[in-house]
């Protein structure tokens, strides 16, 4: 060993005594096949170290963006073998803090694990580690944070989330209500309120279909219609409470782009870029819809910025085309595409990704969005992240165990922190 080589060793073990951190070590890790709300197979993956065993289980998506790493490259079983086969090199890690994730993705690979197992073994080491400093998830992450995010909550479905009611759906993926009240508490119940309303709207109306992936209704009403209904409630609320309501949609529009064109199903219409632009921006001018996501395909970070710089005063976000990546979100960022990132950490599975993306995006103001997938599980470990990396927004649906599972884990925290 060459004396400096020896030195920095040396150094290091001092520099460890000295701060006296706990260096976690992981006494066992493994995993098991679970179903998501969809009833598709998923990994849950358990981290055992002294102080007790913790575990994640990863979500799926189903208008998943064309650059996200497969959440299985093969199967769950060979991703459950794989990570067996790799427990050795992880029980030897010592982790001391949230950068040590590096440590993990120098043993497994994302592309050879996939996003899922990725994503889930980070989160539990990231939960183990946060206990032994007696800390909560979202503590660990940032001790001082204090705001909540605003929820964003799907109420009415189309695209590829949801069945055909009467043989039609919209085609826009989602349609969104975003209280602005003070309390997350209150905006919880503002969603919920909103989401019955709009239940009965669509019955009165003889278009309401069942619930959709995600918990909202499907119906057989076009977009216009669907934001029709979504300004009418959301004015009645607003109005009882006294404070703002903001509606979105999710586009979603790489879903029904192809080849070169957008092909709209209820009614049949084909539209070229920019028809696209001046439709989807026509209908926020006349709904003043807040947030537009996706409204262009996932490969045009200069559509994106087209229909941007229509649309001032709203936030266009960005999920198929960022992909939780850091390197697409640089492009973003370089050609002004976005005014908010959306973040599902298993579309690429790092955590650590996620945490660059975090800083970036505060750094040049972008807002954060956290996210569930359409197809979730009873994990409610987003609602940590969202709170621990103080994200704008967090958009986990309103209506079913998985997505309530996140919004009472914030209204817990919301109450912790007074
Ligand atoms: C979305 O597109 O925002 C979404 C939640 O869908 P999925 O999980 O199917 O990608
Ligand atoms: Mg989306």
């Amino acid at each position: 060993m060459s004396e400096a080589r020896f030195l920095k060793l040396e150094y290091n073990k001092l520099y460890k005594q000295i701060n006296s951190k706990i260096i976690m070590k992981i006494k066992d890790v493994w995993a098991e096949k679970v179903h998501d709300s969809r009833k598709k197979e998923t990994i849950r993956i358990y981290v055992k170290t002294d102080f007790g065993i913790w575990s994640t289980s990863s979500p799926s998506g189903k208008s998943t963006g064309k650059h996200e790493t497969l959440s299985f490259p093969e199967s769950v079983s060979s991703s459950i073998k794989l990570l067996d086969s790799l427990k050795e090199d992880i029980l030897e890690l010592e982790i001391e803090s949230f950068n040590d994730l590096e440590k993990v993705e120098n043993i497994v690979d994302k592309k050879e694990a996939g996003a899922n197992t990725l994503y889930a073994l980070e989160a539990s080491i990231l939960k183990a580690l946060a206990y032994s400093e007696k800390k909560e998830l979202w503590q660990f992450i940032n001790p001082d944070a204090k705001k909540m995010p605003f929820p964003v909550g799907n109420v009415i479905g189309g695209g590829l989330h949801t069945p055909e009611t009467h043989g039609r759906k919209a085609d826009f993926q989602e349609f969104l209500v975003i209280p602005k009240m003070k309390k997350f508490s209150d905006c919880v119940e503002a969603m919920k309120k909103a989401h019955s309303m709009i239940g009965e709207h669509l019955g009165a109306k003889k278009v309401k279909g069942s619930l959709n992936d995600e918990g909202a209704w499907s119906t057989s009403l076009g977009n216009s219609e669907c934001l029709d209904i979504l300004n009418i409630v959301r004015k009645e609320i607003a109005e009882e409470s006294g404070e703002k309501i903001d509606i979105g949609v999710d586009v979603a529009a790489s879903s029904f782009y192809a080849p070169d064109i957008y092909h709209y199903t209820n009614p049949e219409v084909l539209m070229n870029t920019k028809e696209q632009i001046n439709y989807v921006s026509g209908l926020a001018d006349k709904f003043k819809i807040f947030y537009i996501e996706d409204p262009v395909d996932e490969e045009n970070f200069c559509g994106f910025k087209n229909f941007r710089e229509k649309n001032p005063g709203r936030i266009v976000v960005g999920d198929d085309l960022i992909v939780s990546s850091e390197a697409r979100f640089l492009t973003a960022l370089k050609e002004r595409s976005i005014d908010a990132v959306i973040l599902k950490p298993n579309q690429q599975g790092s955590l650590l990704e996620i945490k660059k993306i975090v800083y970036l995006a505060k750094k040049y103001n972008v807002a954060l969005v956290m996210s569930h997938r359409s197809g979730e599980t009873m994990d409610s470990t987003i609602a940590d992240l969202a709170f621990g990396f103080q994200c704008d927004y967090i958009k986990t649906g309103v209506h079913g165990k998985e997505r309530e599972i996140k919004l009472r884990r914030l209204v817990e925290i919301e109450k912790k922190i007074g």
